[in-house]
């Protein structure tokens, strides 16, 4: 298996990839060799919420010369040259105007920054900081060319629904539109497909949904298009950065106390795995959509060397030599460890979520009412019950309401069955 993921990391790791573009079919349809995904287009001008589906962007060559017609940078070498989204150009230049429109990175003299434009009418070379002392010691005028076209087009996203049992979903996102960085976010698009396959296997409880679309632009068109589908998800994880050589960690979903943050934590010491706990930010990926006001899912992240956190992050250094299959692989077996753990939640759901129910109608309710206990002898069954029936909305698991009111799972259990029988819940 590592050597397979190590195969698609090579094969998936040269393709330049955006927001849209030709590059992003080419890799949805590779990844269709590992799992069946549908590939589907979303035209540029179709309004997704606040936002609106940008032309699609290519681009065929790019490539910077000195005045003899040396190539000083050639986009051929690396996709990361060229700001993505830049418009195309054909110009001679002075250092003085080239330099304007070159980036580099303060973290190595070697690493090539990743920038994007997506949303800006612009253009720009990424180089090293030794390429960029290169080109201002050359002679100019420089020659300066990119050839690239934003046109009306489409957006590319895949996804892939396992039915289970159940209609309830549970939703695992990944992001698609980085070019040639390993880590972030190749690692993340090959563990998804093969988490995919690993699970179209099995009989399984709940219905998965994978989704693999260009972060953020995506992931809002998604939730848009598919808007009751989303809606109707326990909880879901954002999957990226799973492929590098550092310690794992996982970002919690918005809730920490949710199960699926319990869940991460019992895998992590069960497998004596040391772990970094990142809470619940804004700043982040695709759980920002699908943890907003109108989806509030809890989405983690499971990560090993996480974005942001390790030092060759957005540039040419997340290469093919820190990220590899073998790494890629323990995390995959984290995941499929944690939808295992999933895919065993038993949720119940109150049948009249409006207001109480009639205790003594359906024979729960001691024959003499009004009798007030003291906070100080703990629960009594009957409170047990209410609270059951209180916190039972079809989301939280019988786990967490056991360790909420500090009562074991079995008598939860045991209490949400005679309630499953008196037809007052049923079982998700
Ligand atoms: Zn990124």
């Amino acid at each position: 298996m590592k050597n397979i993921i190590q195969k698609y990391l090579e094969k998936l790791f040269y393709i330049n990839r955006s927001i849209t573009g030709k590059g992003n079919r080419q890799t949805l349809k590779i990844l269709k060799e590992i799992v069946p995904l549908n590939i589907k287009e979303i035209k540029s001008g179709k309004k997704v919420y606040d936002w609106t589906i940008p032309k699609e962007w290519n681009i065929r060559d790019a490539f910077i010369k000195d005045k003899d017609g040396n190539k000083l940078i050639s986009f051929k070498e690396n996709n990361l040259h060229v700001i993505s989204y830049s418009k195309s150009i054909n110009k001679t230049m002075n250092w003085h105007s080239l330099k304007k429109n070159l980036f580099f990175s303060k973290v190595s003299k070697d690493a090539i920054p990743y920038r994007t434009t997506y949303y800006n009418d612009s253009w720009g070379f990424c180089v090293s900081r030794r390429q960029y002392e290169m080109i201002e010691k050359a002679k100019g005028p420089y020659k300066v060319v990119i050839s690239s076209s934003l046109i009306n087009g489409s957006l590319t996203y895949g996804d892939y629904v396992i039915k289970g049992k159940s209609k309830k979903e549970i939703l695992i996102s990944t992001y698609i539109c980085h070019p040639s960085m390993a880590n972030d976010c190749l690692s993340g698009l090959i563990l998804t497909a093969f988490l995919a396959r690993s699970l179209s296997k099995k009989r399984n409880k709940w219905t998965y949904r994978f989704v693999f679309v260009p972060e953020t632009i995506g992931a809002i068109a998604y939730c848009s298009l598919n808007k009751k589908k989303i809606q109707n998800t326990l909880a879901g994880m954002v999957i990226t950065t799973v492929g590098g050589p550092g310690k794992f960690g996982y970002k919690q979903s918005w809730q920490s106390e949710h199960q699926i943050n319990t869940d991460i934590e019992k895998i992590f010491k069960q497998r004596k795995v040391d772990y970094i706990k990142y809470p619940f930010s804004i700043r982040g990926s695709d759980e920002r959509q699908y943890s907003s006001q109108a989806f509030k899912l809890n989405m983690a992240t499971i990560t090993k060397d996480k974005y942001f956190e390790y030092k060759e992050y957005h540039t040419s250094l997340d290469n093919l030599n820190f990220v590899n299959g073998k790494n890629i692989y323990k995390s995959l077996n984290i995941y499929k460890a944690l939808l295992n753990q999933i895919d065993s939640w038993k949720i119940f759901q109150s049948k009249m979520p409006y207001c109480e129910h009639m205790m003594s109608k359906h024979n729960l309710y001691p024959k003499t009412g009004g009798l007030y206990r003291m906070s100080n002898v703990g629960l009594t069954q009957l409170d047990i019950v209410q609270w059951i029936l209180h916190l039972s909305d079809g989301m939280k698991t019988i786990d967490s309401i056991a360790a909420q009111l500090k009562v074991s799972k079995a008598t939860i259990l045991k209490l949400s069955k005679i309630l499953k029988r008196k037809k007052i819940l049923i079982e998700l």
